[in-house]
């Protein structure tokens, strides 16, 4: 059929994926639309996700580290806090970036379609525009015509069934909106996104309780460094309830009753001010009128793809949480980089950009909780279900100058080298800006570095990031003295 707009590539979902595909196609010349449902670009990540949690974070992190003053005679009283102003404070920063992205987008000529968009054949996507701050239909319609797309749909909170659809019941987006300061709250599911809202809530007032499934915390994470975290957090829990199922809730008057279940076939029950559900995300593949446009989608709604990011129709691709674990912002950024790249290498017939591929040796993971825990690679679980025999480095802050400097001693950086060829397998640092640092050893693995290469590498005294080359030479045997 006929269409109001045609272009190079179409671009659905204008998150981290989305618009880092859409930058990156329209500066290697191609027309390139996005089609977006809200008001702002930056998806998730910037409007309900990774930038919100990190505003709130940050000034919960101060709050607590002027505690830490008072071992050096430095008393300060007891903090108000202004949630209206403090929710102010937060909205500025989501603006500041996606008014940002928007001048970005307009630089590059790249056309943004405001609503609601699915396929309705294989080079066509209608979309029915949206208004207002949230997803209002306003009745009109519009047709995209494409040469490529890039879905860049994102992904969304699960919410457990047997839930109240009650104000006291949220998922990360609603205890992003810092509604109020609850006296009592629990956090079902113990990952990262679960764990950083509770230290957010737990700063401003909040006593915790958390439920999870697993046998621990922050799964994904090396145990030695939950252990960490977990030590400094504890004053912030009632109830850690661990291999436990939460099975029911009603809204009562006195708040949101909630069962629980262990899986050793133990029964208990809380009440709530509010309960925050954080048992994962689910991908947006379902919702788009896939199947129009011939792209396979998984039962779970992923879509699959190569490490050219393509899907199954050969001049769709897809990116970012659609595509599967792990869900991060940094992941999606360098697939859809993949993406726009293989697109612009075929339509100009550059065979070194049409080559591009997805092959990071690894993807940092980073819990920004106070202390903050990050690893990337293999932890040492996984190197021994793998059958490797590694050469450990433990470095531990309390010999570290900086970190005693900082009265922040409590963390430690730990590297895994392959005991045979000395090359690094995987690392974690549990500590203050923890996550800051994780990139040096990410790229440590991505260049196949070995202990000595790390070891010998000069880094500034005093500083945390020093801990990397001291861990190093630990597993190489090498360290002598400590800073
Ligand atoms: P999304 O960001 O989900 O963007 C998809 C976009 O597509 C959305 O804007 C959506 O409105 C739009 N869309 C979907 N369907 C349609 C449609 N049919 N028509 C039009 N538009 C559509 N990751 C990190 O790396 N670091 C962090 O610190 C971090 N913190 C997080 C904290 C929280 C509370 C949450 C929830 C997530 C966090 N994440 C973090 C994960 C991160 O937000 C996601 O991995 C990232 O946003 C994924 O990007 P994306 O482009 O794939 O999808």
């Amino acid at each position: 059929g006929s269409a109001d707009l045609d272009c190079d590539v179409l671009v659905l979902g204008g998150g981290p994926g989305g618009y880092s595909a859409a930058f990156r196609a329209a500066d290697l010349g191609l027309k390139v639309v996005i089609v977006e449902r809200y008001a702002t670009l930056g998806g998730v990540c910037l409007n309900v996700g990774c930038i919100p949690s990190k505003a709130l974070l940050h000034v919960a992190a101060v709050m607590d580290e002027v505690q830490h003053l008072e071992m050096a005679g430095v008393k300060f009283g007891a903090p108000e806090v202004s949630i209206d102003q403090l929710r102010g404070h937060k909205e500025k920063v989501i603006a500041k970036l996606t008014g940002g992205l928007g001048q970005m987008a307009k630089m590059r000529k790249v056309t943004i379609v405001r609503g609601f968009g699915h396929f309705v054949g294989s080079h066509h996507l209608e979309v029915e525009e949206t208004t207002g701050a949230g997803q209002d239909k306003t009745g009109s319609k519009k047709v995209v015509q494409f040469k490529n797309a890039i879905i860049a749909a994102g992904s969304q909170a699960v919410h457990l069934p047997f839930m109240p659809d009650d104000p006291r019941v949220v998922d990360s987006t609603g205890a992003l909106a810092l509604q109020g300061v609850p006296k009592k709250m629990l956090i079902v599911g113990g990952g990262i996104i679960g764990l950083e809202m509770g230290t957010v809530y737990s700063t401003l007032g909040a006593r915790l309780d958390v439920v999870e499934m697993m046998d621990g915390l922050m799964q994904g994470a090396d145990r030695d460094l939950v252990k960490v975290w977990q030590k400094m957090n504890q004053h912030r829990f009632d109830n850690v309830m661990l291999k436990t199922k939460t099975v029911g809730a009603q809204a009562t008057p006195e708040g949101i009753k909630v069962q629980f279940e262990g899986l050793d076939g133990t029964q208990s029950e809380g009440t709530y001010d509010l309960v925050l559900q954080a048992v994962g995300r689910t991908p947006n593949g379902k919702k788009i009128g896939a199947e129009a446009a011939g792209v396979a989608v998984t039962d779970r709604g992923f879509i699959d793809v190569n490490i050219q990011m393509r899907t199954n129709v050969p001049h769709i691709f897809a990116i970012g949480d659609i595509v599967g674990q792990p869900m991060l912002a940094h992941k999606a950024v360098h697939e859809a980089h993949v993406a726009a790249e293989v697109i612009a290498g075929e339509l100009q017939g550059n065979k070194e950009l049409a080559a591009a591929a997805f092959n990071a040796r690894v993807i940092p993971s980073v819990a920004y909780t106070d202390p903050e825990v990050a690893w990337v690679g293999l932890t040492e679980d996984q190197a021994k279900q793998q059958g490797i025999n590694v050469k450990k480095g433990l470095f531990p802050w309390a010999a570290s100058g900086r970190a005693i400097a900082n009265g922040r001693d409590e963390g430690f950086t730990k590297l895994l080298f392959d005991e045979a060829s000395h090359r690094i397998l995987g690392g974690g640092i549990v500590g203050t800006h923890a996550g800051d640092m994780i990139g040096e050893i990410a790229l440590a693995i991505e260049m196949g570095a070995d202990s000595v290469d790390i070891g010998k590498t000069i880094h500034p005294h005093p500083t945390l990031g020093e801990s990397i080359g001291m861990a190093a030479e630990v597993a190489h045997g090498s360290c002598t003295d400590v800073p």
